[in-house]
């Protein structure tokens, strides 16, 4: 380790991810891993879910290990059509090396389809599982844009999270 770092050593880490997809008809729609009935869903890069992939990037970003994009590149079969919750997988244990783990996730997902209010406590305890946390240390937030969109329609996520160090 860097010696200027040391004196940061078991401070928590805060970590900032976004994400944003175009909306398509007909493309199944999934958001922190959950499938969600909807007549469009997001295109893009593996199964589109924007949450998963702010998620991501908040967590890389809190332990200085740059992005989904540069560690997961969809050029590499390995990461080609596999389900975002591979990449939180992966990141986990990326984290997990780093003597890194969560301890808190707050998330705003910007969706005027498909409504989020029925799926919001089926998201938060997905996310519970697959990070290890309990449901009260992940929140989410719906939020429209109140019918003032005037391009494309899409999906936007920004998520926030809290790391701490544990060096045994
Ligand atoms: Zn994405």
């Amino acid at each position: 380790m860097n010696p200027k770092e040391t004196f940061l050593t078991g401070l928590p880490r805060i970590g900032l991810g976004w994400d944003l997809h175009r909306l398509a008809k007909g493309r199944e729609c999934i958001l922190g891993g959950i499938e969600i009935p909807c007549p469009v869903g997001p295109i893009g890069h593996s199964d589109a879910d924007v949450l998963l992939h702010a998620l991501c990037d908040a967590l890389l970003g809190a332990a200085g290990m740059d992005d989904l994009g540069t560690l997961f590149p969809d050029t590499e079969s390995q990461w080609q059509g596999v389900p975002s919750t591979r990449f939180l997988e992966e990141t986990l244990r990326l984290l997990k090396q780093q003597g890194l783990r969560p301890l808190s996730v707050d998330a705003v997902l910007r969706c005027d389809r498909p409504k989020l209010q029925p799926h919001r406590r089926a998201i938060r305890e997905h996310l519970s599982q697959l990070l290890s946390l309990p449901v009260s240390r992940i929140n989410l937030k719906g939020k429209t844009l109140e019918g003032s969109q005037t391009g494309p329609e899409t999906l936007e996520a920004q998520v926030i999270v809290l790391l701490e160090e544990r060096r045994e």
